[in-house]
């Protein structure tokens, strides 16, 4: 029987353990579970990048670590994890990204701040465009990215997608690579980064490619802080570039009260609520992959450590 270790933070235990051991029984494996072991009886570990488990040496049987969030840059360059990682891809994550993604979209697309925040009397009968007449672009068409790509699809929206490697999806205009970036960012009015945390990604949001935008575009941010350079930001917002920001990952978290973003007329702070793990559903992904460890199948959702996603 495996022994799995849960180390995220303590207070999610209760939160995490039924459905955890739910989850086991719903694929047909015993397991030990516990937040308490000693490290060389460890065989796999549920791990969250602010647990208190920050080396992996005396983990010594150890068979893979389960990261219970999407992002891996706070665990994928630890030189003591030397086990497969695999980072956490479930339907509540993902349908909450596309809702917050969605809803955000239509707040720019349809001018709804001009209504929310008018003037009594202030009547400016300006309708705006359809969806099909809105160019949206986003950075990254992985898990996430690629399922709010299809939402706004079926809203109707026109939308590119840039990754890394080439792309199918049906009704989005896919680039790739280096040379893809410029073409995807091209006039588009409004732009939502879903790109992960690595070297290759920090401020792919520069002065430079702020400036290949329609003016006045939208910018959602719900990948990670670093994707942006923020004084890029802040200036484009200043001079009209760029004409709203809705920010929700940002270099540090939580971001500083006296942050100029937080002042800014046209920056939205939303505090790293875009999406987050479900107990319920994440668990199964857990107790799958285990289940695949012991059956010596390949994992599911494995972080490719040269690349850093
Ligand atoms: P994923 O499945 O790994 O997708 C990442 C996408 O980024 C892939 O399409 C990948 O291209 C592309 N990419 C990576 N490096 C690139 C580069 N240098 N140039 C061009 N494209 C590149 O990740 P995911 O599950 O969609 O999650 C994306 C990110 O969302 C996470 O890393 C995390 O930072 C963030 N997130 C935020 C929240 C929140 O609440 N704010 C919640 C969950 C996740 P390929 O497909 O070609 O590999």
């Amino acid at each position: 029987m495996p022994n799995v270790l849960f180390a995220a933070r303590a207070e999610r235990w209760p939160e995490y353990e039924p459905h955890l051991r739910a989850a086991f029984s719903e694929v047909g494996l015993e397991a030990d579970l516990s937040t308490d072991f000693p490290p060389d009886q460890v065989d796999y570990i549920v791990y969250a990048p602010n647990s208190k488990v920050k080396d992996f040496t005396p983990f010594t049987r150890l068979k893979a670590v389960l990261n219970l969030w999407a992002g891996v840059e706070a665990v994928v360059g630890n030189p003591t994890l030397t086990v497969p990682l695999a980072r956490m891809v479930d339907p509540a994550l993902t349908q909450g990204m596309v809702e917050w993604v969605t809803g955000h979209t239509l707040r720019h697309h349809l001018g709804m701040d001009a209504h929310i925040h008018a003037k009594p009397g202030e009547w400016v009968n300006e309708a705006p465009p359809v969806a099909w007449d809105r160019q949206v672009t986003i950075l990254g068409l992985g898990e996430l990215g690629r399922a709010c790509a299809e939402s706004l699809v079926r809203l109707g929206f026109q939308v590119r997608g840039w990754s890394n490697s080439p792309k199918a999806i049906d009704g989005v205009d896919c680039h790739h690579g280096t040379d893809g970036l410029r073409a995807a960012l091209s006039g588009a009015e409004i732009v939502i980064l879903l790109l992960p945390d690595t070297p290759d990604t920090e401020n792919t949001l520069n002065a430079d490619t702020l400036g290949l935008l329609a003016k006045r575009a939208a910018i959602l941010n719900p990948g990670r802080g670093p994707l942006i350079d923020d004084d890029a930001l802040l200036a484009a917002l200043d001079s009209g570039q760029v004409g709203h920001a809705t920010l929700d990952t940002f270099r540090v978290e939580p971001l500083p009260a006296d942050h100029p973003f937080w002042q800014h007329p046209h920056v939205t702070v939303t505090p790293h609520i875009a999406s987050e793990t479900r107990a319920a559903w994440s668990s199964k992904t857990i107790a799958e992959n285990v289940r695949r460890g012991e059956a010596g199948e390949p994992f599911l959702h494995l972080v490719d450590r040269q690349r850093g996603y």
